[in-house]
């Protein structure tokens, strides 16, 4: 086992089975889709066609990478098949053959960290645009850098260069969260300063984490009137101030 998919690794990265539970075969799956969509997203850069259908891939292949969001292999397995498929179809698109992308291991600390630093924030990006996307909001920049940076990682790059991809990334981050605030917005009204109560009820209960409000919509919803209580933990406070969750 190694992995080092995330910022809460033990240092120099899980050996054994991970901090967050991870297994070595999925640590592996991951790393494999992980390559496939930055491999992906080089031969658009290089010229293949793109649509959203794409962008759309390769935000989701990158938020189900994300510590906890996905450990289930038989998906792993899917979607790097689909990226083989969604591969195969981008290079059919392009008008002059691309060579292979170069190996992107390298033994400068300081490059991998940053590439590792980039692939983080692209990661958080992607979960925050995957939910705003369900929600109808989207913005077409936002996709474009999130695949130079996916190809430029397969490419040599600087200190320098690297260091303003990542800056450039928080930049974008900062409009993946304006998307997803307006859209929790659009569909759950503003949120306003609320009292929430806190302790335990008998009876069955689900606990939600996690941050996504289309999610505890649904479990609310499926739930109403059926005696099951439903807990928020964690990044999942803020809903009680929504009107519309209330
Ligand atoms: S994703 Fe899990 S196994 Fe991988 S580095 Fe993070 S804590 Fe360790």
């Amino acid at each position: 086992m190694y992995c080092d998919q995330c910022e809460q690794s033990v240092k120099g990265g899980c050996r054994v089975q991970g901090v967050c539970g991870k297994n070595p075969e999925t640590s592996d799956l991951q790393d494999q889709l992980l390559r496939e969509v930055k491999i992906l997203a080089y031969y658009i850069e290089k010229g293949g066609k793109s649509d959203e259908e794409l962008d759309l891939f390769i935000v989701e292949s990158l938020f189900s990478t994300v510590t906890n969001v996905n450990f289930e292999d038989a998906r792993l397995r899917e979607q790097i098949n689909a990226a083989t498929k969604h591969l195969a179809r981008v290079k059919f698109t392009l008008s002059k053959p691309v060579a292979n992308p170069p190996d992107s291991l390298t033994d400068n600390p300081d490059i991998h960290s940053l590439k590792q630093l980039l692939t983080f924030g692209l990661k958080g990006m992607a979960a925050y645009l995957d939910h705003a996307y369900l929600l109808g909001k989207k913005d077409q920049e936002v996709f474009i850098f999130i695949r130079r940076a996916l190809a430029a990682m397969l490419e040599e790059k600087g200190v320098d260069e690297l260091i303003a991809l990542n800056l450039e990334c928080g930049k974008f981050n900062i409009r993946a969260m304006e998307l997803l605030n307006l859209g929790h917005i659009e569909r759950f009204g503003r949120p306003e300063p609320t009292k929430v109560s806190t302790g335990a009820k008998k009876g069955p209960a689900i606990l939600v984490s996690g941050h996504d409000l289309l999610d505890l919509e649904e479990i609310l919803m499926q739930t109403a009137d059926k005696g099951i209580s439903v807990y928020t933990h964690g990044e999942m406070l803020p809903a009680h101030g929504y009107p519309g969750l209330k």
